[in-house]
């Protein structure tokens, strides 16, 4: 049998870390069997429908680049692929009425009042709350036409068999088991007629042929319901995989505080999707050695389910970084620079950053600074090209992420330098600094270009002819002046890249900061 899997978020906001990695883990299965990932969208809660929230999804697991092989927005056979759309075309009804008719589900009339006295009663007794029963589980159909002929709204219930134990299989913990007396009779058809969660997930699961299903451990207090509907079926039912749940890396409930945002935000954050997908598939889940960096079609070849664990996975933003920079220095020239210059030039990404909520605690580079630098480098590689695309190429090594390339190049493509105080105190009241400046202004003057071997020679000479043993008081002064810091890109690369026009310049500028 081919393996069938699908992700099926509800579209009630935004898409986060969590349900990524769920779908991670589903095309990674997928494609490891090279079986079909399908995205469906169970929107039959209408009060929780958010009508932005397919496009969210969809847009974010582009970027991510996840492909469907089936889905609202590429069809598929087993369509339609939105359950409210389902409900319309009629899906469920013969499966309500076939328990229905089985005695395997009930129709309940109670209110809102009524059910919420039921609980307050079962709350004082310490009873376990929910629905057992009430006055419908056992009703005769004279007292269920009764009430229908007084027009009371009814939910269909599950009638979860009693006094049994109701036994499941995870693959992640094992075998699974409840006292079916503590399972209540979930509502499977609402008041307004739509199906709930729970049925409609399950009859869609059976019909669609899925083969396993991935979710989240937060659905295994639901997983016996599940279990007594495709029982009451006779179905066979998929393989169920509970995923760990995800804590910060201080073993708290994940929050924005860890860093774990909307998933579309990383994009603008300068994040790979390549590195996010193989951060985010280590969550929970590893490949059985040591490896961490992995490539897509590694991590899919890797992809056991022993691999999952039950303990909590941990979401490590520090990781994240790390993994994407060293995504970022894989890139060769030509992908490295469109990868920039995509996201630098994105229509979206200025207002990404002027909109961006203040962080806490408050990150190194602010949000107003990686939206001026960012606009920065994106009208330097309209309009400087080569240069812009040099400074990119020189900060590769150093940077974390995509945007941070923003602040990185900023010294570089900046007319008015701003100049580190602390360095401009230690070093431009250097008794040799003035000469150093001087000498370099002649030694660029009238020079088109500068190599880096150039470069290296003067700064090496320079000190061997004014007598420094080391060359350490000729580089510090020399970067200060030309970039305003004392951390950078090699200097002999970075002078190289300036050229003699921008050296030029900023010597002259520098001087008028020498004591
Ligand atoms: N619609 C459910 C959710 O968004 C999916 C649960 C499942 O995968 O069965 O959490």
């Amino acid at each position: 049998m081919s393996v069938r899997v699908r992700f099926a978020p509800s579209p009630t906001g935004l898409l986060h870390v969590g349900a990524l990695r769920t779908v991670v883990f589903n095309d990674l299965f997928a494609k490891r069997h090279q079986g079909t990932l399908i995205l469906r969208i169970e929107d039959t809660d209408r009060t929780r429908y958010n009508p932005e929230s397919e496009a969210e999804f969809i847009e974010t697991l582009k970027w991510v680049g996840i492909e469907f092989h089936e889905g609202p927005h590429v069809g598929g056979d087993f369509g339609p692929y939105r359950q409210s759309e389902r409900k319309e075309a009629g899906i469920y009804t013969p499966f309500v009425e076939e328990l229905l008719a089985k005695g395997a589900a009930y129709e309940a009339f109670e209110t809102p009042e009524e059910l919420e006295q039921m609980r307050e009663f079962q709350r004082i007794n310490k009873m376990p709350t929910g629905y057992f029963g009430g006055d419908w589980r056992d009703a005769t159909p004279e007292q269920v036409a009764a009430a229908k002929a007084e027009g009371k709204p009814c939910v269909i219930r599950l009638k979860i068999p009693r006094n049994t134990a109701i036994v499941g299989e995870d693959v992640v913990r094992g075998k699974l088991e409840w006292d079916s007396n503590t399972v209540d009779d979930p509502v499977i058809i609402k008041a307004d007629g739509m199906p709930t969660y729970h049925f409609a997930a399950m009859v869609d699961d059976h019909l669609m042929q899925i083969t396993h299903v991935f979710r989240g451990e937060e659905w295994i207090s639901s997983y016996p319901k599940h279990i007594a509907l495709f029982d009451a079926f006779g179905w066979d039912k998929p393989v169920f995989v509970h995923c760990p749940v995800i804590v910060g890396n201080d073993g708290k409930k994940l929050s924005k505080r860890h860093g774990a945002t909307r998933v579309l935000d990383y994009k603008y954050d300068g994040f790979l999707p390549d590195a996010l997908k193989n951060f985010v598939a280590l969550i929970g889940w590893n490949p059985g050695d040591d490896r961490e960096i992995m490539a897509p079609d590694e991590l899919a070849s890797a992809f056991h389910l022993e691999g999952i664990q039950a303990s909590p996975g941990k979401f490590d933003m520090e990781k994240l970084k790390w993994m994407n920079g060293v995504g970022i220095r894989s890139l060769d020239r030509d992908s490295l620079i469109s990868t920039v210059s995509e996201l630098v030039k994105d229509p979206e990404i200025l207002s990404y950053y002027a909109g961006k909520e203040p962080e806490d605690p408050a990150p190194k580079i602010s949000a107003d600074e990686y939206h001026r630098a960012i606009s920065t480098l994106a009208s330097a590689l309209d309009n400087d090209s080569a240069f812009a695309e040099q400074c990119v190429v020189l900060e590769q090594e150093r940077v974390q992420t995509l945007a941070d390339f923003g602040p990185a190049t900023e010294f570089f493509l900046v007319e008015e330098l701003s100049y580190d105080e602390k360095a401009v105190e230690k070093w431009f009241g250097e008794p040799h600094v003035r000469k150093l400046l001087d000498d370099l202004a002649g030694f660029v003057s009238g020079k088109s270009e500068v190599s880096v071997e150039e470069c290296e020679g003067f700064v090496k000479g320079w000190a061997a002819e004014n007598g420094f043993d080391k060359i350490g008081p000729v580089v510090h002064p020399t970067r200060v002046a030309l970039s305003g810091k004392t951390s950078g890109p090699g200097l002999f690369d970075l002078m190289s890249c300036l050229g003699p026009d921008r050296i030029a310049k900023r010597i002259a500028r520098a001087k008028e900061l020498l004591r």
